[in-house]
């Protein structure tokens, strides 16, 4: 196996992956719609990270759910932007792996796990996304054997990047389904990204279905009532989304140390951050293990130490920090990011609680 893979979490590759990314996202100086981590993403597909997700059957190296949380913590304290794309197009990936659809598993899975035709999802109307809304924000219709699916996906990552995309769509009678359609397909209209707070460059928006056709051999899942609830691929607020927040806190953590080497203020600072990142992350292995219940409070404590020691990496850096193009500017907006993405009603309202806690 090349020495370039990362096909364990003890392999030494990790660490030159991780150097790698870093790398090239220091000289990375725009974070713009414009700026898509295109090398990033192609050492992360070489080091076969997409691997790391299905088991050793299907052509993955079956890591636990507990490694792939170390590896995401190492991953997003090295690129959150990158990570972050990753974590869709896992998603997506996934959800093929454990479909019923075996020619679709076979036609589809190799190129998704050697990363050189990504699919990506657009899926949060089915659970975060749009519920209140009185019609579901992307139908499908029965046409003979097929389906008809119009309305759109509201937050797609990396649609203009995939080669695929996996949609969620709602059917009159509230069943729903999981289909696959090549981004070229008739129909489907990928828009430009959102200027966003942060993570521009991950190029997240809108997907519009205009008469999409989806055949038989493109259904993933579904029909039936809460089609995510079955198969695999990280229900909202999984215990991965906790994983990612806190390779953003490494980050900060991580530098508030490098400057409490010059300026001893900052020692406890740092170590009181760090062990609660250490406190964090055991108990994220742990429930990724299944060895403890998954409760929402987990990721509202990932959320607020990633706020919190973001912030408190603003205040080491002083004014530094707080012109464009310093890290630790950037860190602070990606840490809102945790506030609104993959979070169900427990984690929104738990995050809402600390907030008001800690100012009472
Ligand atoms: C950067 C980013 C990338 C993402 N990438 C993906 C992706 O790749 N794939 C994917 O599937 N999802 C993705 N998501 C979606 C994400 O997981 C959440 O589903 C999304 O952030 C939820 O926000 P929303 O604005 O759609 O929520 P909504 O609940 O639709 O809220 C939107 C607005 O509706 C109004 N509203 C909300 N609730 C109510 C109510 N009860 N009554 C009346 N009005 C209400 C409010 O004005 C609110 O501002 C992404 C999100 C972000 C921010």
């Amino acid at each position: 196996m090349s020495e370039k893979i990362v096909s364990s979490i003890s392999s030494p590759a990790l660490k030159s992956l991780c150097a790698d990314i870093a790398a090239v996202s220091r000289q990375q100086k725009a974070w713009t719609v414009n700026d898509w981590p295109q090398k990033q993403l192609e050492l992360l597909a070489d080091a076969g990270v997409y691997r790391w997700f299905v088991s050793e059957e299907q052509g993955g190296f079956g890591w636990t759910a507990d490694d792939i949380a170390r590896g995401y913590i190492e991953l997003g304290a090295a690129c959150l932007t990158s990570t972050f794309i990753v974590t869709q197009r896992v998603a997506a990936l996934k959800r093929i792996a454990s479909s019923q659809n075996a020619s679709l598993v076979d036609r589809v899975l190799p190129v998704l796990l050697d990363g050189t035709k990504p699919s990506t999802v657009g899926i949060s109307h089915l659970t975060t996304s749009r519920r209140h809304l009185k019609q579901p924000i992307l139908s499908v219709q029965r046409d003979g054997a097929d389906m008809i699916a119009n309305g759109m996906a509201p937050w797609v990552t990396g649609g203009a990047g995939a080669d695929s995309l996996l949609l969620g769509g709602v059917l009159e009678d509230g069943e729903e389904i999981l289909f696959m359609v090549p981004t070229t397909a008739e129909g489907i209209g990928i828009e430009p990204g959102f200027d966003l707070v942060a993570l521009s460059a991950s190029h997240t928006g809108v997907v519009k279905c205009n008469g999409v056709r989806v055949s038989p051999e493109m259904i993933v899942a579904g029909p039936k009532e809460s089609v995510l609830a079955s198969g695999k691929g990280g229900g909202a607020g999984s215990v991965q989304t906790s994983a990612l927040a806190l390779g953003l806190a490494k980050s900060a953590i991580d530098f508030i140390e490098r400057e409490s080497e010059k300026r001893s203020d900052l020692k406890s600072t740092h170590d009181s951050l760090q062990q609660q990142f250490d406190l964090i992350a055991e108990e994220t292995f742990a429930v990724a293990a299944g060895e403890k219940a998954h409760t929402g409070e987990l990721r509202a404590d990932a959320n607020s130490l990633v706020m919190r020691s973001t912030q408190a990496a603003m205040i080491a850096a002083k004014g530094a920090g707080f012109v464009e193009g310093h890290p630790v500017g950037r860190w602070c907006r990606e840490a809102l990011f945790f506030l609104v993405w993959s979070c169900p009603q427990s984690v929104a309202e738990a995050n809402l609680c600390g907030l008001v806690e800690v100012g009472s």
